[in-house]
Order: C-alpha cells, then structure tokens, then sequence
C-alpha cells in the first residue's frame, strides 16, 4: 500500500487545518482549496488553491491532479465532485449522499425511508405555507423550523416555543418539525473504509450555549445509562449503513426526556464533537478519517481518559484582530490542551479554538472548565 497520493480537501478551516495536523505523521501529500489562502490549514498542507470549493471549475480544477478528494464543509460543488468520481477518482464523501446531507428536508425524509427514528416533520416552500399549517392546526408551538440548506452552527434553525413567535419563521424552503423535550444531545462518530470495517467512537454528551446556538462544551463518554447507550450506538451503526458511507460520519442525536433516542442530523466529515479524539482517544477522528480515505485498516477508537472539550468563542463583545487574553494561566493548568486555529478576525461566538481537558471524571474536567472560562477570553485589540 502507497502512502504517496495526492488528497485535496474541500475548505482549508480549522478541520482541514487538524487534518492535516494528523497527515504529516505519515508525510501525506494534502492540498487544499478555499477562497483565502489566510484560511487556518494554509500554511499546514503542501500546496493551498485559492477558489471557492462551491465553484463547479474550481473544484473541478482543483481535482485534476489528485487521488482523492475530501471535504471539511459540506456546502461544495457536487456536480464537479461527481464528474471527478466518473474519472475514476476516490471522493470521499459520496457526492450523490453529500447531496441528500446538503439539504435538511431530503435528509429527514431519508430517515423516514430508512426508518431511522427522527422527530416527526413536513417540509415547505415557503413562510407563508408554514402560516397557513398553523393556521388549520396542522402545527402546535412549541416546533422547530429549519432552513432545508443555509444552515449551519445553529443559524437558520428558528425555535417556536408559542404562537407569539410566529413573527420569528424566516422565509424560504424549510423543514417544521416537532420539538424534542430535550433531556441531553448526543453525538457518535462512526466511520468506515472500502474493505467494509465500521467503527464508532465513544457517545460524547453535548452542551450547548443557547444564546449562540451551538455546541460550547461536549463531554466524553456521555453521563448516560446502558441503554441509551446501546441505543445511540445501534442508531449511528444504523445510520452509517443506510448511508453506505466512507470516511467520517459525525451523527448528532437527542435523546428525549422519555427515554427515546432520536437522530437530529449528520455531518459527513471530520466534526466539532470529536475535537476531543485528539488527545483522548487511542486514534483521533482524523486519522480515521485519513485511514478511510486511503482504505488503509481503521485505528482503534476507544477512549484512553474522560474528556471535555470547550469550544473556544469570540467573546460577544467583541469584533477585530483577534487576542487570547488569560492564555498564560490556561497553560498552568495540567492535562489541558489549548488549540488556536488562527482565524485572523474574531467575531461574537465565531468558533476560534477550543481546548480539551483530560480528567479522572466530569467533576474533575469542569472544575478545570469552569476556571479556563472565567480566566480565557477571545477578544479584539
Ligand atoms: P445546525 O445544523 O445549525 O447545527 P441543528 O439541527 O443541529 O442545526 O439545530 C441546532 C440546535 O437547535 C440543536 O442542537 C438543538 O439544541 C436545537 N434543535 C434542533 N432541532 C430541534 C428539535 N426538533 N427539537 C428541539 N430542539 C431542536
């Protein structure tokens, strides 16, 4: 086996940037396309494109001379990804699935289809036929509405929790779906290579900053019983079959306060809830990801230390040159590990690093927390 092809990723952001982290270990050849050549893998992988990997020539371009072709963002060009898989190139995600994960809607259908457990749904076309379905009692508040493609990292999902917030819906196609009574949210990250192995890593337990909407601390392995274990595992077994996937498959899952395990939505690419691999588990999701795309044997995903992982946000506040006030302290601290991804600009809650924390137990992992929140800031000059 050669270890000696040449691998393009889509998008050169912090997970193209640990990616490629991971790769120099085995002296991989990475390149990367995105529109700044100041993108945080930049200066990581061998050679940086400059163009938009959601641009069908410049995918198409970028691909030419390459082996393999992975993603780090879901929002490229498929058309161009299918062509280069029609000229016998590896390209990992499967464009015609990239596709179906693109779009929030075709997505939930495809779990209905699958029979994979999900939150009932109806898709729309537009705010005033959501109206129109509150209006004749189809939709109760509390639901959820969910832009079917222009979202990510929480924006362009809307939370109805009364009929008072209807002036909240936001136009354009969309996905209505029940609200969960949520009683955690979970993630398993599964992944698979050509010879047909499929592995899981640990179920983390996510916790969200609810102003911003997005994931600010996961814990690992998540506080939760044999069961529901066994459930979330089953479910992203499941859901990584159905999709008939290589590489990395991040399934984000609610699990109800009765008891039942729901899948939310997937990612198929390295993820924001498998940071924590780096340093807690035996090999991270990247050098999974690197073992799929080369359909080289799957490394072992189990978990060496309980772990939390805190992203590291712009402060609300604060808008500019970006400043890691109170780093010196953090250092102090034993068994944490500080990752800046070196985006020049820090913007409220843009995600600009996060830390892992190693620790005998969650007591222990979010006293350390607790202090690097209070003492770390992401602020402007
Ligand atoms: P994104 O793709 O932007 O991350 P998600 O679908 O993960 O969007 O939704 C963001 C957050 O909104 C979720 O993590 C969860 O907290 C909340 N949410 C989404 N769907 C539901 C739902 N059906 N019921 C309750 N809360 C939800």
């Amino acid at each position: 086996m050669s270890l000696r092809k040449k691998i393009g990723i889509l998008g050169a952001g912090q997970l193209g940037k640990m990616l490629a982290i991971e790769g120099a270990n085995w002296h991989l050849d990475l390149e990367a396309l995105d529109s700044s050549s100041n993108s945080p893998a930049a200066h990581l992988v061998h050679k940086m494109t400059e163009g938009h990997f959601n641009d069908y020539q410049a995918v198409l371009d970028f691909g030419a001379d390459k082996d393999i072709i992975t993603i780090e963002i879901e929002h490229v060009n498929t058309d161009a990804l299918r062509v280069l898989k029609q000229q016998g190139k590896t390209v990992i995600p499967d464009p015609d699935v990239l596709d179906i994960i693109k779009d929030k809607g075709r997505q939930k259908e495809f779990y209905k289809q699958h029979d994979l457990p999900t939150s009932p749904f109806a898709l729309y076309n537009d705010k005033a036929e959501v109206l129109a379905a509150v209006e004749n009692g189809t939709w109760i508040a509390p639901f959820v509405q969910k832009s079917r493609t222009a979202g990510y990292d929480g924006k362009g999902v809307v939370i109805i929790k009364s009929n008072n917030e209807l002036h909240k819906l936001v136009d354009g196609p969309c996905v209505i779906e029940e609200a969960v009574d949520i009683d955690k949210e979970l993630a398993v990250i599964a992944v698979a290579n050509k010879m047909g192995e499929l592995k899981i890593f640990p179920v983390v337990e996510m916790l969200f900053n609810p102003e911003a909407n997005l994931v600010e601390n996961l814990f690992c392995p998540a506080r939760i019983d044999d069961t529901t274990r066994k459930a979330a595992e089953t479910l992203a077994i499941s859901t990584m079959q159905a999709y008939g996937l290589q590489g990395l498959l991040a399934i984000e899952m609610f699990l109800s306060k009765d008891g039942e395990v729901l899948i939310n939505e997937v990612a198929p690419r390295p993820h924001n809830s498998g940071h924590h691999t780096i340093e807690a588990c035996v090999s991270s999701q990247y050098q999974q990801h690197l073992r799929a795309l080369l359909n080289l044997p799957l490394g072992d995903t189990s978990l060496r230390s309980p772990a939390m992982m805190i992203n590291l946000l712009g402060h609300p506040d604060h808008q500019g040159p970006a400043m890691y006030s109170g780093i010196e302290e953090v250092l102090k601290i034993s068994n944490v590990f500080v990752h800046i991804y070196g985006k020049e600009t820090t913007k409220p809650f843009r995600k600009m690093g996060h830390i892992t924390i190693l620790g005998d137990d969650f007591e222990a992992v979010n006293t350390k927390a607790n202090q690097i929140r209070q003492t770390l800031k992401v602020i402007s000059s």
